[in-house]
């Protein structure tokens, strides 16, 4: 169920970053101190019991909740970045966006077969972005994958939820 102080707090930027998307602003929740302490008590009440060892937060609004929720579970974060930040090896993945391709990279020694992962950005829209997150954590075959979103979008006709089938998926907001 949607939190309504989650929901009030939220920001949506009308026409950015072009005309007739409606942006959801979520640094207006990572700025306010009880808006961040009900957002990771949500996520270690989903997530408290499931071995998670390592989140791959989604450069860069995923890094803020995927930092805050390892610490709160003592597990590792895993950084997905654009291309050229990570210094190491890596491996990568493209997808299309609305115009053009986009590619995120991930470093090829973050992950182990016997990590359970956890996935985890601030917006699902159409699920472009983290099905190529997706791709890249199952090259490493881990042990299980879950994801979890702060917002997912599902009023503009978006199904983004769709390209997961049969993966445990969870959203704290549903707009
Ligand atoms: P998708 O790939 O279409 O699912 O878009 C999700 C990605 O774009 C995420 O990495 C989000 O951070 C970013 N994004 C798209 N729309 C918004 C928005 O309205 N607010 C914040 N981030 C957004």
């Amino acid at each position: 169920m949607n939190n309504k102080v989650l929901l009030d707090n939220l920001r949506c930027i009308p026409d950015f970053p072009k005309k007739g998307i409606n942006f959801r602003d979520v640094t207006t929740l990572y700025k306010n101190g009880y808006c961040m302490q009900i957002m990771l008590d949500e996520l270690y009440e989903l997530y408290k019991d499931k071995g998670i060892t390592k989140i791959v937060g989604i450069e860069s609004r995923g890094f803020v909740m995927a930092s805050a929720l390892a610490g709160r579970l003592g597990c590792g974060v895993v950084l997905a970045r654009k291309p050229g930040k990570l210094p190491a090896t890596v491996i990568k993945e493209s997808f299309s966006k609305e115009y053009g391709v986009d590619t995120i990279e991930m470093h090829l020694d973050s992950i182990e077969p016997d990590d359970v992962v956890l996935i985890h950005d601030d917006l699902l829209a159409t699920g472009g972005t983290a099905k190529a997150a997706y791709k890249l954590v199952q090259h490493f075959n881990p042990k299980k994958v879950y994801m979890n979103f702060i917002i997912e979008i599902t009023d503009e006709g978006l199904h983004g939820r769709d390209l997961f089938d049969g993966i445990e998926l969870t959203t704290l907001l549903t707009i």
